[in-house]
């Protein structure tokens, strides 16, 4: 078989590994000059910043994405994150850091009781259709609930946890229990680039880059090549890693029922938004390589302090702390504000540099279609499939979600 695929970002490329593994031909075609899309490292005053995501792996070494990769023999080392999380809540007027486990804490007695019952119960019971929020506030009315919710919606998937599907969360939920908390690539993101790239080329490649897909060819309801640069390229098979809605802008549309529904159903999806601000420190401002999360913060949702993994992400002596925050306006330079006003807070006394603020959203956004979108890998046209964060696995996180929607494309392929 030979598979085109639209996009080199990590869903491209790792479905484009996995079948030059099993013997299969591959084309991979991306716009920009380096492929990697927003999993790779941004070389800045020599901190290794990223096109995108926050050097974190959501399950770590033991997670979908590990996983794929092992079983790849991909070259990467992922170092697990300890702690795996610190909550900051206020204490005395000021602000006291306590383990993720003991999330449970600030609650009172009766509404821990009611926690317990509700998550007992959700593994027999389908939770109702409606939001995250939905389905724990009207029976634990408790604010610290909502903001933890929030802090961790807002880091992990760039949304709060009114906009996430419980459904979706409570998956989450569940593969936090079965995989565990978060890991760092040594090397960052890149890391896991330049090994999918070595496995890939292995196989013959080839890697286009520098070359974008204008139109994919479609033949009697069947995807059986694409237009790039002028050339015409026969495949069996295309993979687009650009998301369900700007891969149906490269192909003509059938006039039939199904694909009037497909059509319906992509109304539904949004991109996530979210701003990253990079600091680099002379000495660690966090301590340790979980994520810190800041639910009494303004805007920011969590950071972590890659450089307490890989001192290799920084100059020597310095370190790299990185924050995130969903987008919760459309004023993206007062979202940034807040942002920064955050961080003089919970750094007070603190000395550091703001090396750069990134911003995400539209077509560079944190994902393509946000947790718990209802479209899969399929599409209504034969041979043609959707990966990366525009169609992620359900319950996976960020690449976790990445992983699982990869492997779920491969078993449509009988693979
Ligand atoms: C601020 C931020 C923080 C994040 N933090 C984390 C994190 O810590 N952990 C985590 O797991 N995830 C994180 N993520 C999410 C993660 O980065 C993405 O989910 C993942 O990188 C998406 O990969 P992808 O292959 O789906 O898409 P992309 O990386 O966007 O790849 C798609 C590629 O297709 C190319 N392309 C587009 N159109 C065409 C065309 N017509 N022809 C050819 N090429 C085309 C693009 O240039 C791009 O390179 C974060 C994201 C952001 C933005």
């Amino acid at each position: 078989m030979k598979a085109l695929v639209v996009g080199g970002g990590l869903g491209g490329l790792l479905t484009a590994a996995r079948l030059v593994k099993e013997g299969h031909r591959v084309e991979i075609f991306e716009r920009l000059p380096v492929i990697g899309g927003r999993f790779i490292n941004l070389d800045y005053k020599g901190y290794q910043l990223t096109t995108g995501a926050l050097h974190m792996i959501p399950h770590g070494s033991k997670g979908p994405l590990a996983t794929m990769l092992r079983q790849l023999d991909a070259d990467v080392k992922i170092i697990d994150s300890s702690p795996l999380s610190v909550l900051r809540i206020p204490e005395n007027g000021g602000f006291k850091d306590i383990s993720f486990y003991d999330f449970s804490s600030p609650l009172s007695w009766v509404n821990r009781l009611k926690l317990f019952y509700l998550t007992f119960k959700s593994r027999f019971v389908k939770p109702a259709d409606g939001s995250f929020k939905d389905w724990f506030y009207p029976f634990i009315n408790d604010t610290w609930l909502v903001k933890l919710a929030d802090a961790f919606c807002g880091w992990s998937l760039s949304m709060r946890s009114e906009d996430v599907a419980a459904a979706e969360m409570l998956a989450i939920i569940n593969n936090m229990r079965r995989y565990g908390g978060p890991g760092v690539p040594a090397g960052g993101c890149s890391a896991v680039i330049n090994a999918l790239e070595k496995i890939i080329l292995s196989g013959g490649g080839p890697i286009h880059t520098g070359c974008q897909v204008d139109r994919i060819l479609i033949v009697d309801g069947r995807a059986v090549g694409v237009e790039a640069d002028g050339n015409t390229i026969l495949g069996d098979v295309v993979i687009s890693d650009i998301g369900h809605r700007e891969t149906v802008q490269l192909y003509d549309h059938p006039a039939s029922d199904t694909f009037r529904e497909y059509m319906v159903a992509m109304e539904s999806i949004r991109p996530s938004a979210g701003i990253k601000i990079c600091l680099g420190a002379d000495r660690p401002l966090i301590g340790h390589s979980g994520v810190l999360f800041t639910p009494y913060a303004r805007r920011i949702n969590g950071i972590n302090e890659v450089t307490n993994i890989d001192p290799s992400l920084a100059p020597p002596g310095k370190h790299l702390v990185m924050s995130h925050q969903a987008l919760q306006s459309d004023d993206i330079l007062a979202e940034i504000e807040l942002g920064l006003k955050d961080l003089e807070d919970i750094f007070e006394n603190e000395q550091y540099e703001v090396l750069m603020v990134q911003t995400y959203s539209d077509s560079w956004p944190v994902n393509r279609a946000e947790s718990g979108s209802n479209l899969d890998n399929t599409t209504p046209i034969i041979g043609l499939y959707i990966v990366g964060d525009g169609a992620k696995g359900k319950g996976g996180i960020e690449v976790e979600g990445v992983a699982l929607g990869v492997d779920n494309t491969l078993k449509l392929l009988n693979i």
